[in-house]
């Protein structure tokens, strides 16, 4: 492994950051505690800062004092935690009931902090570095409100780069693919207006429960016969919500779930076929039918160009038999609304099996999202590394030139 030296030099330091920021967990859009933290080390290293962006957000401008290219590229860490209870009672434990740093955000705060503390030191690259620290990424859209604050005018960047840890892979390893990662996140309702009645005299109302059954199965046919095979996509009704007494048939049935796709082609397709589905279901049983459908994060994508870019730099660090192929997920992340807007890539860091918690964690797996998580620390100066040995090839490379 090739990690820079001077950045296992300052790790303990940033470890101490990263600890704090751990033990003063805050939630989206509040991290006000968490961006004043950021604000002050970059101040305190030499950093201008942009405070506000998308409410709490921070940027970095790292200027580099090589030729006056013009190029620019941004690197971003989301800074959010999670609305859970901590299991962890180790020292740096979350000191806020019911809040927790349970994705590793604050250790991606961290890896770009000490990016940051060695970028300032050594600025003999050509453009200009933006230190993205992110609010909101768990549900708020905190890159998205950034966006719409203007972020990419203000600070014009050719390409962006994100990166998360990823638990259960070995330390040393990282994974990226080029295309979708992480998928679109979408969340459906859909009432069933029908009649309610006795439940001995069904044929005096409209019964709503069976047409609610009928629709749950009617919309696995979307997923097996709508859409293309080969193409992902999947539909689940995860509520299902009506009546309170067994002799009752009850007015209304509610249905509530979500969508996830790799495309918005699918997603088109999907929310088409569901409401069409939705109405006839219900229309054939002389119910009436609401249909409400809400896109939240579009699918993350990575560009090809700048996938195999972040791949040729990780093989330069730990060598290519540690860099796997990331296999994508159904999960979403906000990252995608940068990637909408400008070529980059997203990609992720081993977080180890867990074995460098602390005494007093919790009982349960080192998973993202789960109470007994806890970031590793020894990824503090091997992510950081990754920064810099991104930073420094991409203002050389091919790919900065054409900003593609
Ligand atoms: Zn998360
Ligand atoms: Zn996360």
């Amino acid at each position: 492994m090739k990690i820079i030296d001077s950045l296992v030099g300052q790790a303990a330091g940033i470890t101490a950051i990263r600890r704090d920021i751990h033990a003063h967990p805050e939630l989206c859009f509040e991290e006000v505690r968490t961006a004043d933290v950021v604000a002050r080390q970059l101040t305190e290293w030499g950093i201008p800062i942009h405070r506000g962006m998308g409410t709490t957000g921070v940027i970095g401008i790292v200027e580099g004092t090589g030729p006056k290219t013009g190029r620019a590229i941004g690197l971003r860490a989301d800074i959010d935690a999670l609305p859970m209870q901590e299991f962890n009672t180790f020292e740096h434990a979350s000191k806020h009931a019911g809040k927790m740093h349970a994705c590793g955000h604050d250790g991606h705060t961290a890896m770009l902090l000490a990016a940051a503390q060695h970028l300032a030191k050594h600025r003999d690259f050509a453009g200009t570095v933006y230190l993205i620290f992110q609010p909101a990424e768990e549900g708020g859209g905190g890159a998205r409100e950034m966006i719409k604050d203007g972020m990419f005018e203000k600070f014009p960047m050719d390409a962006v780069f994100g990166m998360h840890n990823w638990p259960g892979m070995p330390v040393g390893q990282f994974a990226v693919s080029p295309g979708p990662v992480m998928a679109s996140s979408n969340e459906f309702k859909i009432t069933i207006r029908g009649k309610g009645s006795h439940a001995a005299l069904p044929h005096n109302g409209v019964d709503p429960v069976p047409v609610a059954c009928q629709m749950v199965q009617a919309f696995q046919t979307i997923i097996s016969r709508s859409k293309k095979p080969v193409d992902a996509g999947v539909i689940s009704v995860t509520m299902i919500h009506a009546g309170e007494a067994t002799n009752v048939i009850p007015d209304s049935c509610e249905l509530q779930g979500t969508v996830r796709t790799f495309t918005l082609e699918v997603l088109d397709l999907i929310e088409k076929r569901m409401q069409q589905v939705a109405e006839h279901v219900c229309a054939a049983h002389d119910a009436q039918c609401e249909f409400e459908f809400v896109r939240n994060y579009p699918p993350t994508v990575n560009h090809p160009k700048e996938a195999a870019f972040a791949r040729q730099v990780m093989t330069g660090i730990v060598g290519a038999e540690n860099v796997r192929v990331q296999e994508p997920t159904m999960g979403a992340e906000d990252f995608s609304y940068m990637l909408q807007a400008k070529p980059g890539c997203y990609v992720f860091i081993a977080n180890g099996e867990g074995a460098h918690r602390e005494i007093g964690h919790g009982g349960g797996p080192c998973m993202l999202h789960n109470p007994s998580y806890d970031f590793n620390d020894e990824l503090i100066p091997l992510g950081a590394t990754y920064w810099i040995v991104l930073v420094n090839g991409w203002f050389k490379s091919e790919a900065a030139g054409t900003g593609a």
